[in-house]
């Protein structure tokens, strides 16, 4: 359903449905800026806390973590929340 890496396609190769209503917005990247955060702030204090490490190192872990994380769910997050929307007819309000 991707033409680019985020580009959403004109119509699905498959069935023939066209896409034009697809508009996830900043929505999957709200969610992972959220959750990619909360995991690896965690994370980082549970390290540190427990191990102390020196910074480089923990530059090392999550540095490589958060840019593989945020990058790696984006094109699965915005297919899901295109799909949502399509499945509740989601779309902007309007006077008929
Ligand atoms: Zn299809």
């Amino acid at each position: 359903m991707f033409a680019g890496f985020l580009e959403v396609a004109e119509t699905c190769p498959e069935c023939g449905l066209d896409y034009s209503f697809a508009d996830a917005g900043d929505g999957p990247a709200v969610f992972i800026i959220l959750i990619v955060g909360f995991l690896i702030v965690g994370l980082a204090l549970f390290v540190e806390f427990i191990w102390h490490p020196p910074y480089w190192l923990h530059a090392l872990i999550w540095v490589p973590l958060i840019l593989g994380l945020s990058i790696g769910l984006l094109r699965p997050l915005k297919g899901w929340f295109v799909a949502v929307q399509y499945r509740n007819k989601a779309q902007e309000g309007r006077l008929s």
